[in-house]
């Protein structure tokens, strides 16, 4: 195959990668998306084997040794992930994601290493020495994808909730001098980077590298409780920039253009996220902000009377409104209950009532959480509206049926500066005539706070598992 098919084939594979993304930024649009991906992906794998046996034999390598451990690699590979794949519950996926994360940061690395280890096997050396603008690339590389790593496992500990490590616990770890020692290590790492640019021995190349591990660490710790998905969309834009600097050594363009349409979508969705949560992007990245308060909340917490109720009694207000705007939250996915509320919501569509389905950016555990959620159960799109769109049509709704949510519609981000969540724009359910909210107990959301919409005199509670509630309701409603 002439490097010119390889470049062409290259270049479809990267159409293919940018539809994939422009197919994404809609509901619509996704599946044709996912398809124009997986087309891309296998185009880009199939050409660079293709490729890899052009080199091998201009190299004299053993062809047949080469091909049987990049086949055997990608059967055990692609084994493994079409099994996590097809097991992984929805509400999993942030956690499969940064575990994923990390995998490309630690193959930034291994990649690097090789390299650096033997730049003639890479076409690199001129007598023994790597050029210059490469030392820099593979710094750069090394050490995006060590922070990758390390943060991603750490990201992983704290999205999973089910490790007893202190450091993979939900909760902030935050010490006095945290950010003076995180800016500490950054400059040491940049200093280690340059000895390598000059020299490059392999000394300060591996202290590079485990400061580096160390900085992935102490970067996501201190970020806790509901600021982890802006952590998510930064580690994956992390991702595609070591790709994209370990592109540039490995010399293969594929991977540089894939590594950088990664990075610069992770860090759009980042800004985006920042922005939706009235988060500085800054103050997200050096972490640990609202800390001590998040830690304390659960321990200040009163016990306050509230108004319960049955589903029955929810489905005879929802049947005597003539406005009903659904929020779905966590608890929903959980519960699997989409269908069920496709169910309820025809219901009462067909006794006349107008019901409109809110969306938080950040509702469920990843992106568009929600968006997937309805869609799965095929609910119409002109019944969805962002947040934006529907905050100023609450204090008019006769009824909001709050499913599974709670972080995403407590007040006290309005009204307490001192809490974790101050700032972060909420759906405002509580302006509403009635709120109904349905989850199973008391406890708190992901951010680890009490929440007062549930204490108000106009909300009912429904205790139980959201896809009886929604299933009884619906059966009350006939
Ligand atoms: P929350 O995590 O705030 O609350 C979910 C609620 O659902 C819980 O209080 C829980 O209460 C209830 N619940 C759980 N299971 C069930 C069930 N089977 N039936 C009924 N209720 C159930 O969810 P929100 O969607 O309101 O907010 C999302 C939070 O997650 C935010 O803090 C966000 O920052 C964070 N996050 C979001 C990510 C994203 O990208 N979207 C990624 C990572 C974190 P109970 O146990 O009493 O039933």
């Amino acid at each position: 195959m002439s490097m010119n098919v390889v470049t062409l084939l290259y270049l479809v594979a990267s159409v293919c990668f940018i539809q994939a993304l422009k197919g994404l930024s809609n509901p619509k649009s996704a599946r044709l998306g996912n398809v124009f991906g997986m087309a891309g992906m296998a185009i880009a794998m199939l050409t660079t084997l293709a490729l890899i046996v052009k080199q091998a034999s201009s190299l004299g390598s053993d062809l047949v040794l080469g091909l049987a451990v990049l086949v055997g690699a990608l059967i055990v590979g692609g084994a493994i992930g079409t099994v996590v794949a097809a097991r992984v519950e929805m509400t999993r996926m942030p956690e499969l994601i940064a575990a994923m994360h990390s995998l490309i940061g630690l193959a930034a690395v291994c990649i690097a290493y090789a390299v650096v280890s033997e730049p003639s096997a890479f076409g690199l050396a001129l007598g023994g020495e790597l050029p210059y603008g490469n030392r820099v690339e593979l710094f750069i590389g090394t050490f995006i994808g060590a922070i990758t790593f390390s943060g991603s496992v750490i990201a992983f500990g704290k999205l999973s909730g089910k490790y007893k490590f202190r450091l993979f616990q939900g909760a902030p770890v935050v010490y006095p001098g945290q950010h003076a020692l995180n800016l500490a290590l950054a400059v040491a790492m940049v200093g280690f980077g340059v000895a390598f640019f000059l020299t490059q021995s392999w000394l300060p190349f591996i202290v590079m590298t485990a400061i580096a591990f160390a900085l992935g660490v102490l970067i996501i710790i201190p970020i806790g409780g509901a600021d982890m998905p802006v952590v998510v969309s930064m580690l994956n834009s992390y991702s595609g920039w070591a790709a994209a600097g370990i592109g540039f050594s490995l010399n293969n363009p594929m991977l540089i253009i894939a590594g950088s349409l990664v990075g610069s979508s992770g860090a759009i969705l980042s800004y985006i996220m920042c922005r939706a949560m009235n988060r500085s992007f800054f103050s997200v990245l050096l972490g640990g902000f609202g800390a001590e308060t998040a830690a304390d909340s659960g321990a200040k917490r009163e016990q306050r009377p509230v108004k319960s109720g049955s589903a029955d009694d929810a489905a005879f207000l929802l049947g005597n409104a003539e406005s009903v705007v659904i929020v779905p939250g966590y608890g929903l996915a959980v519960a699997r209950a989409q269908h069920a509320l496709k169910e309820l919501t025809d219901k009462l569509t067909g006794k006349g009532i107008d019901v409109r389905y809110a969306i938080h950016p950040v509702a469920g555990r990843m992106p568009g959480h929600m968006n997937v959620l309805l869609a799965e159960a095929e609910v119409p799109y002109d019944q969805v509206f962002e947040m934006e769109d529907i905050n100023a049509e609450f204090g008019q709704t006769d009824v909001v049926l709050v499913l599974g949510a709670n972080d995403v519609v407590n007040p006290a981000a309005k009204t307490d500066p001192a809490s974790p969540i101050a700032g972060m724009p909420i759906l405002e359910a509580y302006k509403a005539r009635t709120v109904i909210v349905n989850k199973r107990s008391m406890a708190s959301g992901y951010a680890g706070l009490d929440n007062d919409l549930f204490y108000m005199d106009k909300t009912m509670m429904v205790f139980s598992d959201a896809k009886k509630v929604i299933e009884n309701m619906t059966k009350a409603l006939e």
